[in-house]
């Protein structure tokens, strides 16, 4: 019989999509759930970009454009870097993709060679870990908790580092603890990878517009760094377009053209339409667009945090960023629901979403597997009432 690929077989399903999947199907059975699963702003697209998507259909921006993206787009993302992030690049080092997603994908099959390792900060995002896999890398997870703010120190990364070590993968804001690295601790990051000058760094700044801390910084601003990080960003979080499929790499122009060359066999390039909705949301002021939001984050993340403090054994960093917390929940692991035992977050989270009817997602699949990521992004009242579900169906467990 044919059968998929040993590659395939390898893969795990997105557990954040995974998660979103499972709730919708219940929703369809009829159940009220309220999904706290997926990591997506609950906001609208601004009217002005969504102006500038309709004009240009009209305008008939309906043809292939570069593999890497109009050049006005690209343009005007130089002039995000600049100006937000103070990066310096020209219209040749920066590639559009298909969301970041699509971006972290062009680099590690750019740059792994099969068994290279990737040093990933634990907790990191979901799909870093299959990527990777794809890609046919390694990844090395360096251990973090609660106790240190879900932060690695350059001391453990260091002691992580083997002359296969061709990446250092992370993102700050944080997904999905919402820990923001300070200038300086990047700094000393920065100083330890000085010693070893061929370990790449993809630098994930997704998140950078929901930043409670005011302070996000790069680490490609770090000169020895300059030629060694790729900065990956995106429109999903900041800019509510998760939906248009549009990120974005800065990076030496060698990796670059390897992006192009990935990307030119298995997207041609991320949707026109899209790309000059971009271009319009990347020449904005991004304050005028991102406060409102940002703003809105931080008050649901406050009255989660509080709200949280009455559940019992539910131990909450502060995050600074993003939108979600991580909170460790293994005091409810050994608890059991009737004869069945909750032994890790996977089993806590099923139990969340049949019981409590609130779907979240474990933290196993961030590399964290005594917490549990709750997104913050929906409607206040929902927020609420997922709280008290989860307060009283864990209030159950014996
Ligand atoms: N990086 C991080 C840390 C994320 O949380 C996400 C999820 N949206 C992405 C990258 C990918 O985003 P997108 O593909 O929607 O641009
Ligand atoms: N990145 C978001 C999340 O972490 C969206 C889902 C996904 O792309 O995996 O939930």
């Amino acid at each position: 019989m044919t059968e998929v690929s040993e590659r395939l077989n390898r893969l795990a399903e997105s557990a954040t999509l995974a998660m979103a999947r499972m709730s919708r199907e219940l929703k369809e059975e009829g159940y009220d759930i309220i999904a706290l699963s997926l990591g997506e702003p609950d906001f609208d697209t601004p009217d002005f970009i969504k102006e500038s998507a309709k004009k240009a259909i009209d305008d008939n921006f309906s043809h292939y454009t570069p593999v890497p993206g109009l050049l006005e787009l690209r343009e005007a993302i130089c002039r995000k870097f600049k100006r937000d992030n103070n990066l310096d690049f020209t219209p040749n080092q920066i590639v559009c993709s298909t969301g970041a997603k699509q971006s972290l994908a062009n680099l590690c099959l750019s740059l792994l060679n099969p068994k290279d390792e990737v040093l990933l900060p634990c907790p990191y995002w979901v799909s870093y870990v299959e990527i990777i896999k794809l890609a046919e890398g390694v990844s090395v997870e360096i251990p973090s908790t609660i106790t240190t703010d879900f932060k690695v120190t350059p001391e453990q990364l260091e002691a992580a580092i083997t002359p296969k070590t061709k990446l250092l993968m992370f993102s700050s804001p944080c997904n999905p603890s919402g820990t923001v690295y300070s200038k300086e601790e990047l700094l000393a990051i920065a100083k330890m990878l000085e010693k070893y000058p061929d370990i790449l760094i993809i630098s994930d700044e997704i998140y950078e517009h929901i930043n409670f801390t005011n302070a996000h910084f790069s680490i490609g601003t770090i000169p020895s760094m300059k030629e060694r990080t790729i900065t990956v960003n995106g429109l999903s979080k900041g800019f509510a377009m998760t939906g248009w499929r549009l990120g974005f790499i800065g990076a030496p122009l060698w990796i670059a053209n390897a992006c192009n060359k990935v990307q030119g066999q298995i997207t041609s390039a991320t949707c026109a339409i899209a790309q000059k909705a971009g271009e319009t949301a990347m020449l904005a002021d991004p304050k005028a667009v991102t406060t409102d939001m940002k703003n809105t984050f931080l008050r649901r993340r406050d009255m989660l945090l509080e709200k949280l403090k009455e559940i019992p054994g539910i131990k909450c960093n502060i995050p600074k960023g993003a939108f979600y917390i991580f909170p460790d929940v293994s005091y409810y692991f050994g608890k059991k629901d009737g004869d069945k035992t909750i032994e890790n977050a996977n089993d806590l989270c099923m139990y969340l979403l049949n019981k409590a009817h609130v779907a979240l997602v474990s933290g196993a699949a961030f590399g964290n597997p005594e917490c549990i990521r709750i997104s913050y992004a929906a409607a206040d009242d929902k927020l609420m009432e997922a709280a008290k579900r989860m307060k009283e169906k864990l209030a159950e467990l014996k």
